[in-house]
């Protein structure tokens, strides 16, 4: 009793507390947390860690050797789940959790629900803003959970902007997340221009239709790519000559100069700049843009931006890991990195904005070229797999309508045909697991009951079950063996990407700026932990999904 109505007086006391009779000590607190104006979040699409080592006697002082030297490089940063693809990479870098949690299980998936496979950002509830295609239709609403600059609004009261830019819609929107003023896009094809969905607002602003008249795409497509440098001192790649790269439309070998201006009509006009270098210099030019047009870090409240470059994924995709294209691209990618550092120095302060640089997945040596090495590699064909699944269910269900679809690796089966035929699923999903860990370069299976009986930590199990998500995925998941790519690329030459092996998790992580230490690690991080330690850098919640940590080394 006697402690009750202490807390009783206590709180009597309180309540009669004048404004004079609060404490001021929390003004001497604001002098030593010192927040960026501006955080910027940047994603080069398809860099593995490797890049940032093998060109580096290439690299000048003011880019990515600025970071390094200047930042904290954290040599060991890997994805955490399969699939390593674009957009999957971007929702888990800014949601800091994996597909489980934030849904984002590919770039497209099969809808079981709507028996149709899907886009991860369109949304045909929205209208395009800047252009009369559908090519504006999207949102993020097939994410799950919240980002770091949906976390920064709701802490600021919806203050300070949030905006992702990138050639690709979905390399803008998933980082921008739910709440963000806008996401900017470049529509290619035969239109120049940057645009957004009604889903943020429903007129470009003025800044982006002034963009939208300029001239800086027509300029870079009317000359041709050579390499920035001698080729004869691009001694990092393989010869230009080779039979592991894709050839543009019209072009009889895929070697420099490649002729931009004569192959910008056989190769979808804008688009070509996509799969230039060049594409990044115009993703820079907007982010400028952006910077200048929305004022940000000028403002009382800490703004977002997140800038992801495409064109090297493309040109991965075309040229794979070894090229020459590839080497260019980054010796250029290095020069955009020091123009916009300079540009953030200039415009925002170097005292004022804080960055962190990273990928959305890696790459894989092209099979053919690593079989020409005796490295073990190969192709895998998914709808010869499909075929031989029908053929044996045929055989021992007496259907071969069992399989209703295989995409990114997981099988979903069909339930109304499993119904119809009063087949239990569990044993049918244990024959097929049988089946399917025999096939040709088939490495593990395994199925969605397991997975959610089970708690991996470790391996390619691990691996699948942190890309699984219980609502989306398939019925049964299974992995290639190392250094396999979808055959889609076996003829066409290049690259691609998805897996859990290193060659594909393996991303370069810098912090730089207000905030961050100075250093260098081996120690392994996982590309969850990225979202969890801007929230820390800016004391707020972290995004409602997070799975990641803290890295507590890098922080001040
Ligand atoms: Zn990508």
């Amino acid at each position: 009793m006697r402690k009750y109505l202490s807390l009783f007086v206590i709180i009597v006391l309180l309540s009669n507390c004048k404004a004079q009779d609060i404490p001021k000590i929390q003004e001497k607190n604001l002098e030593h947390s010192i927040k960026p104006k501006l955080v910027v979040g940047i994603v080069i699409d398809q860099m593995r860690y490797d890049y940032l080592i093998r060109f580096k006697d290439k690299y000048g002082d003011g880019g990515f050797k600025r970071l390094i030297n200047n930042g904290f490089n954290l040599k060991n940063t890997h994805f955490n789940y399969v699939p390593t693809h674009t957009a999957v990479g971007h929702a888990t870098i800014f949601t800091g959790t994996a597909p489980e949690n934030h849904g984002i299980i590919g770039n497209n998936w099969y809808d079981k629900y709507a028996k149709k496979r899907v886009y991860c950002v369109n949304d045909i509830n929205y209208k395009t803003v800047g252009s009369t295609s559908n090519q504006g239709q999207k949102s993020p609403s097939k994410m799950f959970t919240t980002t770091i600059g949906d976390q920064l609004h709701l802490a600021q009261n919806m203050r300070g902007k949030v905006i992702g830019i990138s050639l690709k819609d979905r390399a803008a929107i998933l980082p921008a997340g739910h709440t963000a003023n806008a996401a900017y896009w470049y529509e290619g094809d035969d239109s120049n221009k940057w645009i957004t969905s009604s889903f943020y607002r429903n007129d470009l602003p003025k800044w982006v239709k002034e963009f939208n008249t300029n001239n800086n795409a027509n300029d870079y497509l009317s000359k041709p790519w050579n390499t920035y440098y001698d080729i004869a001192t691009y001694t990092e790649s393989i010869s230009d000559n080779n039979n592991y790269e894709m050839k543009l439309k019209g072009e009889n070998t895929p070697t420099f100069p490649h002729d931009i201006p004569n192959l910008r009509t056989l190769n979808g006009n804008y688009n070509l700049i996509r799969s230039t270098p060049f594409g990044n210099t115009l993703t820079t030019d907007f982010a400028e843009a952006t910077i200048i047009g929305e004022q940000l870090g000028k403002g009382t409240f800490t703004d977002f931006l997140s800038i992801s470059f495409s064109s090297t994924d493309y040109i991965g995709h075309g040229y794979g890991v070894d090229s020459k294209e590839i080497e260019d691209v980054y010796i250029r990618m290095d020069k955009e990195i020091e123009r916009l550092l300079n540009f953030l120095d200039t415009n925002v302060g170097k005292k004022n904005y804080s960055l962190f640089l990273t990928a959305d997945h890696g790459a894989i040596n092209v099979p053919n070229y690593l079989k020409s090495l005796k490295i073990p590699a190969g192709y895998f064909d998914v709808s010869e797999l499909k075929k031989h699944l029908n053929q044996v269910t045929l055989q021992q269900y007496g259907s071969n309508k069992i399989i209703e679809d295989i995409y990114n690796t997981n099988v979903f089966l069909n339930k109304s045909e499993l119904k119809r035929l009063q087949l239990s699923k569990n044993e049918v999903v244990d024959f097929l697991i049988e089946e399917i860990i025999q096939y040709d370069r088939i490495y593990k299976v395994i199925s969605a009951k397991t997975l959610q009986t089970n708690d991996f930590t470790q391996g390619v199990y691990s691996y699948i079950q942190r890309g699984y998500n219980q609502k989306l995925s398939g019925d049964i998941i299974y992995s290639l063996n190392p250094s396999t790519l979808s055959s889609y690329y076996m003829h066409k030459g290049g690259t691609g990407h998805g897996v859990s092996y290193s060659y594909d998790t393996h991303v370069p992580l810098i912090f730089y700026g207000v905030g961050f230490n100075k250093g260098v690690s081996n120690h392994y991080y996982p590309i969850t932990n990225i979202a969890p330690t801007i929230a820390a850098l800016l004391d707020i919640e972290f995004p409602n999904g997070t799975t990641g940590k803290v890295i507590e080394e890098v922080l001040e």
